[in-house]
């Protein structure tokens, strides 16, 4: 990932590369056909998606790059690489005013991400609200026009930072993985798809047990 993000200074990352590597790690770690795609993105990918990786990379970037101009006394000029920063940002919601960039009560300016301690927490920061893009996504009406049937009639609840380092803390084990992402059909989805079928849980065998059941069985 580090090569294939490497000096984007002028031109982000295709999305046609984005998606062959996005497929390729997928069939690496396995495909997970029955994942929710925004906990695959939210858990597994955070890390690992090219243009999200990049827009990390080109903060820090025009902080070193106007650092640097700076020192040598040369006036500091927009481009490319401003631009594509601040459209990466705002995607994420952050909002820009008088020359920081805030976001729910953080906020930091461009120059602050040259100190090396700072910028640990700024990048943090701008992960998780790439993170809180994907959680909000799973309420999203999708192109068909109907929303994820899980969330039908449901109040998605507010984005926290903290329960989400608890499941990625949990989630050590394989089978937590499959749980956390949704990657595993229950046994009362499977019932619906066969009906003469008695389907029960492969741990204790309760027929048609819904998929909530798997958390309190399996971990
Ligand atoms: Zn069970």
């Amino acid at each position: 990932m580090g090569v294939y993000a490497y000096g984007r200074i002028s031109v982000g990352p295709q999305a046609g590369l984005s998606k062959e590597l996005h497929q390729t790690m997928l069939q690496a770690i396995g495909r997970l056909p029955y994942g929710v795609p925004q906990l695959k993105k939210l858990l597994l990918f955070m890390h690992l998606d090219l243009i999200e990786m990049v827009l990390v990379r080109q903060v820090r970037l025009l902080a070193r790059r106007n650092f640097a101009l700076t020192s040598f006394t040369i006036t500091v000029n927009s481009c490319t690489l401003d631009h594509m920063a601040q459209l990466g940002l705002r995607k994420y919601g952050w909002i820009s005013a008088n020359g920081f960039w805030s976001r729910s009560g953080f906020s930091f300016r461009i120059s602050h991400c040259v100190d090396d301690v700072q910028w640990a927490r700024i990048a943090h920061e701008i992960r998780d609200s790439i993170r809180q893009w994907h959680y909000c996504r799973l309420m999203t009406v999708r192109k068909k026009g109907t929303m994820r049937h899980e969330m039908v009639g449901q109040v998605l609840p507010p984005f926290c930072a903290d329960r989400l380092a608890l499941v990625r803390r949990m989630r050590k084990s394989t089978i937590a993985t499959l749980l956390a992402t949704g990657s595993i059909s229950s046994a009362a989805a499977r019932l619906k798809g066969q009906p003469t079928h008695t389907v029960v849980c492969p741990c204790c065998s309760e027929p048609g047990a819904h998929w909530g059941h798997y958390w309190r069985c399996w971990l």
